[in-house]
Order: C-alpha cells, then sequence, then structure tokens
C-alpha cells in the first residue's frame, strides 16, 4: 500500500540548513528524485553564504544533483528561506537558536541537532515506533506560540538501538540494557576525525553521545499520556566507541526484561515487528523496518549498511544472554536511517497526516 500523494502530484518546495556537510549532503541525495518535495533553498554558514553550492561543497558521494549545482548558498535567516518546510542538519550550537526562530516565522522544522530532542513538548518521532507523538506538535505550538513547529529525529546510534528494541520492548517490557556502540566515521561529520587517530583504531570516547543513549530511547519508546509523554521505564548503561567504518553504526547489547525471555521468543518477535501502520507506504519506509539475520557474522557495516537505501535497521545474533535475558548486534546507516533518511521520513508522516500542507 503506498499512502495518497499529498500535494496532488505537485513537489512541495523545500529548505536545507546545513547542506554542505555530511548530514546537508544526504539530505540532496535522497531528495532529488523525492516524490513529494523537491530542494529549492539550501543554506549553511557565512562561509558558504553567497557561493554557489558547488562551490561551497566537498561533494562526498557519487555526483552531485544537477539541480542543486548553481543554487546560491543562504546564510540560515528566516527573514531570506521562506520555504514552510526546512530540513536543519544543523549543529546543535547553531540549531539552539536557528531552529526556534524558522519555526516561529511558521516553517515545519525536521532537526538532527540534539538540541531541542528532550524537550517535552517536541516530538521525538520513529514513524515506525511512536507516529502518535506527532500530537504533541498542538502543545508546542500553544505553549510557544509558533505557528510552525520544530520535530526531531534521535541520534544517530539511538535510533539503531530503539528500532532492535521496539518490538521487544512492547513484547516483554525492557527494565535494564547494557549497550556499546562501534560507531562510524561519517557520524562525526566532514572532515571529521582525523585519518591518524582513527585508521588501524578505536577511540573509546565520543562527546556527549552517551547520555543521549541512556535518555533518549525512554522517550522513542514511552507512551504518549494527555499532552506529555511519559518516559518508558528501563535504564541503560552505555559505551560509545569510534571504530573506523565508513558507514554504519553497530550496537552491542545484552536486555533484561519484566519477564524471562528465549532467544526463540525474542526472533519471532523481530522477525513479526512491521512497525507502526502510519508508517506504512511512506516513499521512504523499508518494506520491513528489521532485517533480522542469522548468519552467525552478520550484520555487518560493510554488507549490509546499504540495503533498502541505507533506511532498515539490522539485527542478528540473538541469543541468551547470562546475567541479563537476551543480547543481540543491531546496525543501521548513521546518515541515513540515523540522520537524513530519518529526517525525511518524518516529513513524509506529517505530510500524510495533513501536519506539514501544500500553500
Ligand atoms: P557537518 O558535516 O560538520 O556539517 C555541518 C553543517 O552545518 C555544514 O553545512 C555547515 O556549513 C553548517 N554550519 C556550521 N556552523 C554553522 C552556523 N553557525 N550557521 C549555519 N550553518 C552552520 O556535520 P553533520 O555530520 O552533517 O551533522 C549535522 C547535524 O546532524 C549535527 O547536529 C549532528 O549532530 C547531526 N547528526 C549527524 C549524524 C551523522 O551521522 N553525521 C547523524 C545524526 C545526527 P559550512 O559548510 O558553511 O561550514
Amino acid at each position: 500500500m503506498t499512502v495518497p500523494h499529498p500535494f496532488n502530484g505537485a513537489r512541495l518546495p523545500v529548505a536545507i540548513l546545513g547542506a554542505t556537510g555530511m548530514v546537508g549532503q544526504a539530505f540532496i541525495r535522497l531528495l532529488a528524485d523525492h516524490p513529494w518535495f523537491q530542494v529549492t533553498t539550501v543554506a549553511a554558514s557565512e562561509r558558504s553564504a553567497g557561493k554557489t553550492f558547488a562551490a561551497a561543497t566537498r561533494w562526498l558521494e557519487g555526483d552531485m544533483p544537477a539541480a542543486v549545482r548553481d543554487l546560491i548558498v543562504q546564510p540560515c535567516d528566516p527573514a531570506l528561506i521562506t520555504e514552510s518546510v526546512v530540513f536543519s542538519a544543523l549543529d546543535s550550537g547553531p540549531a539552539q537558536e536557528l531552529e526556534p526562530a524558522f519555526a516561529r516565522c511558521g516553517a515545519i522544522v525536521l532537526s538532527n541537532a540534539k538540541s531541542y530532542r528532550m524537550a517535552s513538548d517536541v516530538p521525538l518521532l520513529i514513524p515506525e515506533i511512536n507516529a502518535a507523538h506527532i500530537a504533541l506538535i498542538v502543545t508546542q505550538r500553544a505553549q510557544r506560540g509558533w505557528s510552525g513547529a520544530i520535530v526531531t529525529n534521535a541520534n544517530c546510534a539511538t535510533i539503531v538501538l530503539a528500532m532492535a528494541l521496539a518490538p521487544l520492548h512492547a513484547a516483554f517490557g525492557a527494565r535494564r540494557l547494557f549497550v556499546a556502540t562501534m560507531q562510524a566515521v561519517s557520524g562525526a561529520g566532514y572532515p571529521g576525525v582525523s585519518a591518524l587517530d582513527i585508521l588501524g583504531n578505536v577511540v573509546p570516547y565520543i562527546g556527549d553521545e552517551e547520555p543521549k543513549l541512556e535518555t533518549e530511547g525512554q522517550k522513542i519508546l514511552g507512551t504518549l499520556t494527555g499532552d506529555a509523554i511519559v518516559l518508558a521505564p528501563f535504564i541503560v548503561s552505555a559505551h560509545s566507541n569510534r571504530v573506523a567504518v565508513e558507514h554504519g553504526h553497530t550496537v552491542c547489547m545484552s536486555v533484561e526484561f519484566d519477564v524471562p525471555v528465549t532467544a526463540g521468543a525474542a526472533l519471532d518477535v523481530l522477525r513479526d515487528w512491521r512497525g507502526d501502520e502510519a508508517s506504512h507506504g511512506l516513499p521512504s519506509s523499508p518494506p520491513m523496518p528489521l532485517v533480522v539475520h542469522t548468519s552467525l557474522d552478520r550484520p555487518q557495516p560493510r554488507r549490509d549498511v546499504q540495503r533498502d537505501g541505507g533506511m532498515s535497521a539490522h539485527v542478528g545474533r540473538v541469543r541468551a544472554d547470562p546475567q541479563l535475558h537476551i543480547r543481540l548486534v543491531a546496525m543501521g546507516h548513521n546518515v541515513i536511517r540515523g540522520a537524513a533518511g530519518a529526517s525525511i521520513q518524518n516529513a513524509e508522516l506529517l505530510a500524510a497526516r495533513g501536519v506539514i500542507r501544500a500553500g
């Protein structure tokens, strides 16, 4: 089932903030042939503003789409950018002030930054898991007096964690998680980690990553009650590591549930999961939200990360844990499923639900 075109076949003009960076470029690639949205404005820092997009950008993958080459990069100023949908690939520093400025001026801002993810009136959205949380937009607008809104996607490793955990939590109630990540270099943006720091190496620290892994999942898997999210009651202990992988964050986790769970029961639940119906048929939704691997040495970033355009999450090595109940490995594309693709899928959900409208 495909969701009907929300704009009667016309593509809605959209702007990208931070368009020159790692995530911004992924937005450009993913939106180049998007059926609902068309990139009409690219914006970045004052360093890039005024140049053509081609001149301002060190393009990282494939060929730059012809439609954006000659666009003049704009400063991130809501007085100059009038599109009603704004995809933000800004760092959290500039996002802190700029994203509300756009929302105040009436734009729906789809944010990748951490700045507003945990705000109580801001959806932290994964359409397969918590589509109902878009109702927070009503509260957000009432509280902040905005005609637009900010809708966020989670930290790139947390999205992978949450996709694997969602069906298990719904079936068995997660109580405690022990998590260790192996995160790709592209997660640090461009130019990111120096080659001399990462080649042949593992860096056992990623600034500010562990607190996100330890808190965002509870909001994503929380329950909308009235006009607030009641956080899911599990606790997470996280270790984050940067490894010499280009794309794809791997998350090894052991989980304790409210009830004893066998590996077979966990596998059945993971295989059966289709995600929230609200996500079905959106242009960016993968055929199945989770790919369940049975080979002992999968999932692997090199072999699996590009499947379904990078929008699937992968799980494997589902087995009993000698201390908690179940352990498994999850993996997903940090720049696609964990960032630009996630924002685009969120925008698709908002369009399908009439929050994003033409005109
Ligand atoms: P990046 O490659 O460093 O790109 C940053 C972008 O922000 C560039 O376009 C840059 O423009 C622009 N920018 C920097 N300072 C600015 C300012 N003061 N005003 C306006 N624009 C400014 O970073 P990234 O990896 O794409 O990450 C972007 C955001 O997504 C961050 O919040 C990050 O945490 C989040 N995120 C990243 C990933 C990932 O896998 N990389 C995953 C999930 C979330 P110039 O080129 O002009 O400097």
